[in-house]
């Protein structure tokens, strides 16, 4: 057994055996659901077991799923507070829930009928941990979400280069099925409709229409980690039937001389209605959001689905023309890859961290549904989760969600009271300048003046006295500094504070001689 197993055991034992419901709890904690393959078993196993286990079963249990095992007791994963991550986007929810603004998509009747109040959120962290709210069961058709994987499926196959002798990478600064194309005679981007019917032409082009409808059907599940994804019939019969303007799309682009020689343009429309209508549920959609957020690796199967660079190309096409219109704003607010459709869905990823979908039908005059992008806007008002978040460090009281809240926040404060109490004002002035507050206190409200003064550490108090901190906070028991250098009989420290304004505050200061 290795050191990290003992530890694990010690960690979780009372008086040498584990309880059974510790485990399950710490399970359920961190987001693994228990039909998530990798530890179904574990899981089943761990229920039909004893109530308390020893070393042995202990062992036993985690030869399971080694890797995950450890994850998930040590806090490992992803989101290593997810229970209060989770609360978060609870609240969050809740707070846009109330808003019925926005309109249905009218263009076929099958999207007109859908319920507008619907609404649902699901996440799928990078290592698998998944939560889902609201009308997470309900199926709808994915429309636009469908473009980011065709290009992916398409990159998958012809590599960048090639891609892109027949699809631009510039937002279109139109709306997404406008009769446009760029300067070449080619599809602005893939994001919209000319240059998804584009992509889909390059996927498999020689193939019969069924077994490229397969291909893709597979590839959908493959990044779902098997997760349901189905095909509406009627949306599919419908959007062929309503289909002026992309028909109209492609015969321009036919006439432009914009498609490869091998592709046969009504097999590239029709597959294009088939990629609108892949049904999916948010839960489905943020696994594939999080496969790729993972660089194209399914977090709930390890299956490499697309190549790391061909996802890196899609998020930066999501990036800059995922929302319609609403691209360039969408990017500066929000800062997250994402693509939406005209049935109400989000698909958003959080690289290294999670893929999210939202699913509330009402949309805005740009094709946006309403209340998906101000879930989206409140995510990153709580949550570092813009790209350029990394630029603003720790001095910002916004949720890393990366990381855990005891270790980094409260481990700033933790280091900066030990480098008072060492005298080491490189070391706090370090800290300091990696956004650590210098009045900052810890648990037993100390500060790194009490802490300073009390050791009567002469630089230290120098430091934070030229930074303007307070100079009388008072701890726990009702102390300032001053009180604590005179409890220490530091004559150099009580000299320092009391030019300063230091007071007592204390009422039987013990002076320890
Ligand atoms: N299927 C519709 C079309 O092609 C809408 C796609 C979308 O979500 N914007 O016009």
């Amino acid at each position: 057994m290795t050191k990290n197993h003992s530890n694990l055991f010690a960690a979780f034992s009372i008086d040498g055996k584990v309880p059974k419901r510790t485990l399950l709890e710490a399970f359920a904690d961190s987001g693994i659901l228990e039909d998530d393959n990798r530890c179904a078993g574990m899981i089943k196993r761990l229920k039909c077991g004893p109530e308390d286990l020893n070393l042995e079963d202990f062992q036993r249990l985690q030869d399971y799923s080694p890797a995950l095992f450890q994850q998930v007791l040590s806090g490992q994963l992803a989101i290593p507070q997810f229970k209060n991550f989770c609360k978060e986007i609870e609240e969050i929810f809740e707070k846009v829930s109330s808003n019925k603004s926005g309109k249905l998509a009218d263009y076929i009747p099958q999207l007109q009928r859908v319920n507008p109040d619907k609404f649902s959120t699901s996440v799928c962290s990078i290592d698998g941990q998944q939560m889902s709210l609201g009308n997470s069961d309900d199926f709808f058709c994915v429309q636009s979400c469908s473009k980011p994987i065709t290009y992916g499926l398409a990159l998958e196959e012809l590599g960048e280069e090639e891609v892109h002798k027949y699809v631009g990478t510039e937002p279109s600064g139109r709306t997404f099925n406008e009769l446009a194309l760029n300067t070449k005679g080619l599809p602005h981007n893939p994001m919209i409709n000319a240059g998804a019917i584009m992509c889909g032409a390059l996927i498999k082009p020689g193939a019969e229409s069924a077994d490229r409808f397969d291909y893709v059907m597979s590839k959908w599940k493959e990044l779902a980690g098997g997760r349901k994804i189905g095909f509406d019939n009627a949306v599919y019969l419908s959007e062929r039937q309503t289909a002026d303007r992309n028909f109209a799309l492609g015969y321009f682009m036919r006439e432009k001389k914009a498609f490869p020689p091998s592709a046969d343009l009504l097999d590239a429309l029709d597959f294009y209605f088939q990629c609108c209508s892949i049904e999916a549920n948010t839960t489905s959609l943020a696994v594939i959001a999080a496969t790729l957020a993972n660089g194209g690796n399914c977090p709930l199967t390890g299956v490499q689905v697309m190549r790391p660079d061909h996802v890196k190309d899609c998020l930066s096409l999501m990036s800059s023309c995922g929302m319609y219109d609403f691209s360039g704003e969408f990017a500066f607010k929000v800062g997250i890859p994402a693509k939406s459709g005209v049935s109400g869905a989000i698909l958003l990823v959080v690289p290294n961290v999670a893929g999210l979908a939202v699913w509330s039908p009402r949309l805005d005059e740009l094709g946006n549904s309403v209340r998906g992008v101000e879930l989206c806007r409140q995510l990153v008002s709580r949550f570092k989760f813009h790209t350029f978040d990394s630029m603003i460090g720790l001095t910002d009281d916004r949720i890393d969600p990366r990381r855990n809240l005891y270790e980094s926040r409260f481990g700033g404060i933790t280091a900066l009271c030990w480098a008072a109490y060492e005298d080491d004002v490189a070391e706090m002035r370090r800290l300091i300048a990696m956004g650590v507050d210098p009045t900052a206190h810890d648990y037993d409200r100390r500060t790194a003046l009490h802490i300073s003064a009390s050791e009567g550490n002469l630089n230290a108090l120098r430091y934070l006295l030229s930074l303007g901190v307070d100079i009388n906070p008072l701890d726990r028991w009702g102390k300032t500094p001053l009180d604590d250098a005179d409890m220490q009989s530091h004559p150099g420290a009580i000299a320092m504070l009391d030019e300063h304004g230091g007071i007592r505050r204390a009422v039987n200061v013990v002076k320890l001689v």
